[in-house]
């Protein structure tokens, strides 16, 4: 499958990788929007947030998860951070490989742009 994503996720192109387990990986932003740019995606291809069936609930609670132990890592707790995903043409997506991206290290705004 042509998809960035998943090329990262099986190896195929590298990726700052920052946190993975069996069913999540972390890496970092190659654009980054902030000091600290991740994104959290699903090894499973799943292409927007509208295509999570009631069998992927575990997924999306295992990329919170990961949020939060990267948080914990990065030493970002406290100070705080921004989980944001975003879906198909409004929302501003433009990998179809959902994905969440955590922001830190700076004052955020709101409401996003
Ligand atoms: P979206 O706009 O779909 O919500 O977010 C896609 C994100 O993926 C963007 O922030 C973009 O910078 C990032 N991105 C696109 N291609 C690559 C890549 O090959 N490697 C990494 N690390 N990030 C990428
Ligand atoms: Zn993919």
């Amino acid at each position: 499958m042509d998809c960035i994503f998943c090329k990262i996720a099986d190896g195929t192109i590298p990726g700052d990788i920052v946190f993975e387990n069996d069913k999540v990986l972390a890496f970092r932003d190659l654009n980054a929007q902030a000091p600290d740019h991740i994104l959290i995606i699903p090894r499973k291809h799943i292409p927007t947030m509208n295509d999570f069936t009631s069998e992927d609930v575990v997924i999306f609670g295992e990329m919170g998860q990961a949020a939060k132990e990267i948080a914990n890592t990065l030493g970002v707790s406290e100070q705080g951070y921004r989980i944001v995903v975003n879906c198909n043409d409004d929302g501003g997506q433009t990998v179809h490989h959902t994905h969440m991206h955590f922001l830190a290290g700076r004052q955020m705004t709101w409401p996003p742009g």
